[in-house]
C-alpha cells in the first residue's frame, strides 16, 4: 500500500497533496457527525486493492464475466457473515451505497405508486426516506408519520391511524437523526394489521446492532433490513439489504440488474473484513463504549442547561436544539465548532420553523470518537468545549484557545490506518 502511494505522490501531487491534507485533518480535529467513522487499517488495504479492477455482474456461481474465483469467494464470506450476524436469511451486499440500497428494496418489492409509511425527514427520517426532492418521492406515494411533541417518541398510536387509512404496502422505520431506539415489535404488529411488509433502514445503527447493544428488528419478525456499512459498522462505503428468503430473489434482481451494473468487488472485499472484525469481543465492547461515550456526552451537555430533542439519547447520537439554547442557528454553530476544530452538522429538528441550509440545530454523535479511543471522561471535555465554544462564537481570543486546547488532545488519540 505505501508503495502505491509512492506512485501518486510522484505522479498527481496535487491530488497527494490533498490526500495528506486530509490526512491530516482528520486526525486534527474531533469528529462527531454521528454518520462518520474511521475504518480500519485493513479495509484501506482492500479497498484499494486488485478486487476493483474486476466485472462480476451476477452473483456467486451465476456471474456474466470470467475469471471470478475469487470474487466469488469474497462475495460469499460477505454474505455470509452478514447472514450470521444479523441472524437473517439472505443478505445482498452489492448496493454501492446506502441509498442505492433502499432503492432496491422499495423498486424490487414494490410498484411505482404504492404506499410507503415512513417518518418525517424533520422527525429524523432519511432522505431517501421519501423527501419530495427525491425520485423515490416522486415515484412512491410516501405517508409520514411524526414523533410526539410531549417527549419526542414516535406516536404509535397516530401512526396506527395512519396505517389503517393509508393502507400502506410497506411500513418502513429507521432514521437519520432521531435520538432513541424503535419499539419494533409495536411497529412489526402495526404492518401486520395493515399487511404491509415490515422495513427497518438501520444504516445509523447497524454496527450497534451487530455489537449487540441495540435491538435486531429481525428479532422481532420484519421482513426487510437495510443498513449503510461505513456508519457504526466501520466499513467501507456501502449498504447491506437483509431479508427474509421469501422476498431474497426479489431483492437480488432488484439491486443487479433491476438498478446496477458491475458491483464494486473492491467495497465487497472489504465487506467481508469488516463483518469478521463486527464479530468479535473487542467491536462488543466497542458498541458498548458509543453508547456509553453517548449518554455521558449528552448528559454533560445537559447538565450545562443545553436543550437536546427528547431530551437525552438511547443510541449513539443527540440533536442539541442550538436556538433555544444559545441563540444561534444550526450553520452558525456548525461554523464556529469548526472553528475550533470539532466536526458537527447542522440539523432540522422537528418541524423545524428555519429552512434546511439555516436550521434550529446540531447533530452529534460518538461512533468515529470512540474509535479513536476516546471514553466518557473525555466527552465531558468535549461538552466543556462545545459549550464555552458556542457561547463565545464571537470571541477570536476564546475559539483560537479551545482550538489549541482541542490540537492537543487529538493527539493522545492516533486515527486507524493514518500513521
Ligand atoms: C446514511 C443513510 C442512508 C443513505 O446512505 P448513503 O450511503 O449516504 O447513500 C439511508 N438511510 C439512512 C437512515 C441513513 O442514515
Amino acid at each position: 500500500m505505501k508503495s502505491n502511494l509512492k506512485f501518486l505522490e510522484e505522479n498527481d501531487p496535487a491530488v497527494f497533496s490533498a490526500l495528506l491534507g486530509e490526512e491530516n485533518r482528520q486526525k486534527a480535529g474531533i469528529e462527531l457527525i454521528p454518520s462518520e467513522n474511521y475504518t480500519y487499517p485493513e479495509v484501506l488495504a482492500t479497498l484499494g486493492s486488485v478486487f476493483t479492477n474486476k466485472y462480476s455482474e451476477g452473483y456467486p456461481g451465476r456471474r456474466y464475466y470470467g475469471g471470478q474465483e475469487f470474487t466469488d469467494e469474497i462475495e460469499n464470506l460477505a454474505r455470509d457473515r452478514a447472514k450470521e450476524i444479523f441472524k437473517c436469511e439472505h443478505a445482498n451486499v452489492q448496493a454501492l451505497s446506502g441509498s442505492a440500497m433502499n432503492q432496491a428494496v422499495y423498486l424490487g418489492l414494490l410498484e411505482p405508486g404504492d404506499t410507503i409509511l415512513a417518518m418525517d425527514l424533520s422527525h429524523g427520517g432519511h432522505l431517501t426516506h421519501g423527501a419530495p426532492v427525491s425520485h423515490m418521492g416522486k415515484l412512491f406515494n410516501f405517508i409520514r408519520y411524526t414523533t410526539d411533541p410531549s417527549d419526542g417518541s414516535i406516536d404509535f398510536d397516530r401512526l396506527r391511524e395512519q396505517a389503517i387509512e393509508a393502507e400502506p404496502s410497506m411500513v418502513l422505520c429507521g432514521y437519520t437523526s432521531y435520538p432513541r431506539d424503535i419499539d419494533y415489535a409495536r411497529f412489526k404488529e402495526i404492518a401486520d394489521e395493515v399487511g404491509a411488509i415490515s422495513m427497518a433502514d438501520a444504516s445509523h445503527f447497524g454496527g450497534l446492532v451487530a455489537g449487540g447493544v441495540m435491538n435486531n428488528p429481525f428479532d422481532y419478525g420484519f421482513d426487510v433490513v437495510t443498513t449503510t456499512t461505513h456508519k457504526s459498522l466501520r466499513g467501507p462505503r456501502g449498504g447491506l439489504v437483509l431479508c427474509k428468503k421469501k422476498f431474497a430473489s426479489r431483492i437480488d434482481k432488484s439491486v443487479f440488474p433491476g438498478l446496477q451494473g458491475g458491483p464494486h468487488m473492491n467495497a465487497v472485499a472489504a465487506i467481508a473484513v469488516t463483518l469478521r472484525k463486527a464479530d468479535s469481543e473487542e467491536f462488543r465492547e466497542y458498541a458498548r463504549q458509543v453508547l456509553v461515550s453517548a449518554k455521558v456526552l449528552a448528559e454533560s451537555l445537559m447538565d450545562k442547561q443545553v436543550s437536546l430533542i427528547t431530551g437525552g439519547t438511547d443510541n449513539h447520537m443527540m440533536v442539541m436544539d442550538t436556538v433555544a439554547s444559545f441563540g444561534l442557528d444550526g450553520r452558525v454553530a456548525e461554523e464556529a465548532l469548526d472553528r475550533v476544530w470539532i466536526t458537527t452538522n447542522k440539523q432540522i429538528i422537528p418541524d423545524d420553523p428555519n429552512p434546511p441550509l439555516r436550521p434550529s440545530g446540531i447533530r452529534l454523535g460518538t461512533p468515529a470518537a470512540t474509535t479513536r479511543g476516546m471514553t466518557g471522561e473525555d466527552m465531558q471535555q468535549l461538552a466543556a468545549w462545545i459549550v464555552e465554544c458556542l457561547q463565545n462564537h464571537e470571541n477570536e481570543e476564546v475559539l483560537e484557545r479551545i482550538r489549541s486546547q482541542v490540537e492537543e488532545f487529538c493527539r493522545r488519540f492516533p486515527v486507524p490506518g493514518v500513521a
